[in-house]
């Protein structure tokens, strides 16, 4: 039996930008786009972006490569915990 982490009431329908205490950066010069964060995200809060010229830099720009979207992440760390490159960096969230 494989585990994942789910949760049953998904940030998707409750936006956490007010309270979430950490956020996940992603280091887009070390990411190998495994897709890994993508898959043990539990609130689906990770999305695959099309490479082009918005791409955060141009390594990535002609491949798929993962976002996090903040508006839905609760910080939970899981993708950082998970990347096999340990190119998710967890930081303090500071609000403006
Ligand atoms: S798990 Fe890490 S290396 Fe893999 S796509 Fe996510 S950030 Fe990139
Ligand atoms: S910290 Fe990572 S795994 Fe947790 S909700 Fe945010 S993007 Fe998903």
């Amino acid at each position: 039996m494989v585990l994942v982490p789910v949760s049953t009431v998904s940030t998707r329908n409750h936006p956490t930008d007010s309270w979430r205490i950490q956020r996940p950066t992603i280091q887009y010069d070390k990411c190998i786009r495994c897709m890994i964060c993508w898959k043990y995200c539990p609130d689906n809060a990770i999305e695959i972006e099309n490479g082009d010229e918005s791409a955060p830099n141009e390594r990535i720009a002609k491949m798929e490569y993962p976002v996090i979207n903040y508006s839905f992440c609760k910080g939970c760390g899981i993708c950082a915990n998970e990347c096999p490159e340990k190119c998710i960096d967890m930081e303090f969230e500071v609000i403006e």
